[in-house]
């Protein structure tokens, strides 16, 4: 399903924090100069907004660590194009080889300012893609990119089920590794058709229990796959994410070919 806590948290969930109302300011502030373009990540209601205003090019990605609320998120979401691609050709990978998920490290490099994937590649673990969270000096951490690839065993119409893949959504484990890591974004790509990006905010608790909630998301999960309106698992998951992402204060999103639209909350 995801990242567990193999992942390498850095800080002890258990330690004290700053509050992320000071915290995601900062990072912006310290990240960015109020003239940099940043556009690995371009939101198209800033974007419209800039244009409007004839303002430097659109700063979605500073947005990245300083939204204050989820409802303040963009409205949608542009990555990249050689993000995509990268995205892209490690999803046809875990495709064409059916197993072992894969994924990398989203970095904001200030020598060449904007948003790259390093440290990229196949897990050894099978369906829990392990984040190398170890990158150079220059590069900033900003969050992490994986692939979910599951089919659906009871629905093999191409019509309603092409390629007999699913989108399975973030896991339990995925939103704990984001929270605990300190980090403000997680895209997810599936063989489905509908790939899926977390944006921390304000409103993220700054830790959680990853054990609890990677357990509490599983009780929940299975309870929708043998609930009286049976689910398969990228229904449950997607009905989990909508829910956790309020609780956790996520602003969530979903895609396909690297366009996001803002889906929790809904703009
Ligand atoms: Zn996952």
């Amino acid at each position: 399903m995801g990242d567990d806590k193999r992942a390498a948290p850095r800080v002890s969930p258990k330690q004290p924090l700053p509050s992320l109302d000071k915290w995601g300011p900062e990072l912006a502030r310290s990240l960015l100069k109020p003239w940099q373009t940043v556009g690995s990540i371009t939101g198209s209601a800033l974007g419209r907004a800039a244009e409007g205003l004839r303002t430097p090019p659109p700063k979605a990605l500073s947005a990245l660590g300083s939204i204050a609320n989820p409802g303040d998120a963009p409205a949608s979401i542009t990555v990249d194009a050689h993000l995509h691609r990268n995205f892209s050709k490690l999803m046809d990978e875990h495709l064409q080889e059916g197993s072992h998920e894969r994924g990398g490290t989203l970095v904001w490099s200030h020598q060449h300012p904007g948003l790259y994937l390093v440290n990229d590649g196949r897990t050894r673990l099978g369906n829990t893609f392990v984040t190398d969270l170890q990158i150079n000096g220059y590069h900033e951490l900003k969050g992490g990119f994986h692939t979910h690839l599951d089919t659906n065993t009871g629905d093999i119409d191409p019509r309603t089920n092409p390629k007999g893949l699913i989108a399975t959504s973030f896991g339990g484990a995925d939103m704990a590794w984001i929270i605990n890591n300190k980090l403000d974004v997680n895209v997810l790509y599936t063989g489905g058709d509908k790939d899926f990006m977390l944006l921390r905010t304000g409103a993220t608790p700054s830790s959680v229990d990853h054990d609890q909630l990677k357990a509490e998301y599983m009780a929940e999960h299975t309870a929708l796959e043998e609930g009286s309106r049976r689910q398969n698992a990228a229904e449950a998951s997607q009905a989990l994410n909508h829910k956790y992402a309020k609780k956790l204060g996520f602003a969530l999103y979903e895609g396909k070919n690297g366009n996001f639209e803002r889906v929790e909350p809904p703009p």
